[in-house]
C-alpha cells in the first residue's frame, strides 16, 4: 500500500536515542541533521529517550547523551519522553492488533525462522499448542507491499510480505519491540517527520504497515547516509567508535556538517549558538549525499 505522507501539519521532528553509550559522531549526525531540519521549517525538535531494552542499556547512558546534547547546543522542546514509562500505551496497541486479528504467538528457535529472522509460518496454525514463553509476531500478508518517498534516498518499494515478514511485536521476553514503541510514540508525540540513519531504511516498511493498523498517519521520512569505517561497517559503539568530545562541540558540529555536505560555517562563527543558527539559515536537506554510508568525515 502507497504511504501518503503528512504535510499538512505543522513541522514536529524528533530525536529518540538509546542508551546504550554515549553518543559518537554518527549519533550527533542523526541528532544534528533532524534537528536543522525541524528548525530550518520552524518546528518543534522533541527528544524521545529509548529504554526499552535494560538488558542492552549502559548505566549513566542517558544523562551522558542529554548533557552531550546540551553542550552542542540541541536543545530540545518540552520534556523528555521516556519509553520505559510507556508500557501502557505498548499493551493497549498490542491490544488494538489483537482485535484485528493482527498477531500470533511464536516459540520458533534461532535456527527454526527463516531469512529476515521470520516465523515461517510454523507456529501460526499451532497456538494451542504453544507454551511460554514466545514472541508475539504481526502477521504480515504474503503480498504486503509498502512504498514510500523517501526524502534523501528516493522512491522506496518494500516486499514487506516476502522480505521482512512475521515481525516481533513483544519480545520472547516480555519487553515491546521496537517497532511497536517506536510507532506507538511517534503517533503519540505527533511527529511528522522523521530524519534518522539509513541502518533504519529496513525498519521502515514495518512501521508503515503498523501505523495503517493501528490507524496512525505516516511521517515523512529521510534517511541519512550512516558512517562506515574502511569496510563498510556503521560506526557504533560496536565497532569502539569513539565518544563525542563535549568541550570539542564547536569542531564536532562542523565535522558532521561536512558529513551532510552542508556549506561551512564562516570563521567568525565562533560559539556553539553561531554555528547552529547559521546552519540552520543555510539548511539543504537536498545537499545530503543520497547514498546509505559514507566511509569517514571529510577532513576540509
Ligand atoms: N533508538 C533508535 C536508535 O538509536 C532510533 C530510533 C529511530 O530514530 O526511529 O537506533
Amino acid at each position: 500500500m502507497p504511504a501518503t505522507p503528512q504535510t499538512d501539519r505543522p513541522y514536529r521532528g524528533r530525536f529518540a536515542p538509546s542508551p546504550t553509550g554515549p553518543l559518537h559522531l554518527g549519533s550527533l549526525i542523526a541528532a544534528l541533521a533532524s534537528y536543522l531540519d525541524a528548525r530550518h521549517h520552524r518546528g518543534l525538535w522533541l527528544l524521545r529517550m529509548e529504554d526499552l531494552d535494560p538488558p542492552r542499556e549502559e548505566a549513566g547512558a542517558a544523562a551522558r547523551i542529554l548533557a552531550s546534547l546540551e553542550a552542542h547546543g540541541l536543545h530540545w522542546d518540552g520534556e523528555v519522553l521516556w519509553q520505559s514509562r510507556r508500557g501502557d500505551a505498548y499493551s493497549a496497541a498490542l491490544a488494538e492488533l489483537e482485535r484485528g486479528h493482527h498477531l500470533f504467538r511464536c516459540d520458533c528457535s534461532r535456527q527454526q525462522l527463516g531469512p529476515g529472522g521470520a516465523c515461517r509460518g510454523r507456529c501460526r496454525h499451532r497456538q494451542a499448542q504453544l507454551g511460554s514463553p514466545a514472541a508475539t509476531r504481526l502477521a504480515v500478508p504474503a503480498d504486503c507491499r509498502i512504498t514510500f518517498r523517501d526524502r534523501i534516498q528516493g522512491q522506496q518499494d518494500v516486499s514487506l510480505g516476502t522480505e521482512l515478514p512475521d515481525f516481533v511485536v513483544r519480545r520472547k521476553d516480555g519487553l515491546h519491540a521496537y517497532q511497536l514503541a517506536v510507532v506507538v510514540d511517534d503517533a503519540w508525540q505527533g511527529v511528522t517527520h522523521v530524519v534518522r540513519g539509513s541502518d533504519l531504511l529496513d525498519s521502515t516498511g514495518r512501521q508503515i504497515l503498523l501505523q495503517q493498523l493501528l490507524g496512525h498517519r505516516t511521517p515523512c521520512y529521510g534517511h541519512l547516509p550512516v558512517i562506515t569505517d574502511a569496510a563498510g561497517h556503521k560506526l557504533s559503539k560496536q565497532t569502539h567508535a569513539p565518544p563525542l568530545q563535549d568541550d570539542r562541540a564547536g569542531d564536532n558540529l562542523r565535522a558532521a556538517l561536512r558529513f551532510l555536505h552542508q556549506p561551512p560555517p564562516p570563521l567568525e562563527a565562533e560559539t556553539v549558538a553561531d554555528i547552529l543558527a547559521w546552519a540552520c539559515a543555510n539548511w539543504r536537506l537536498e545537499a545530503v549525499p543520497a547514498v546509505l554510508g559514507i566511509h569517514g568525515v571529510p577532513t576540509r
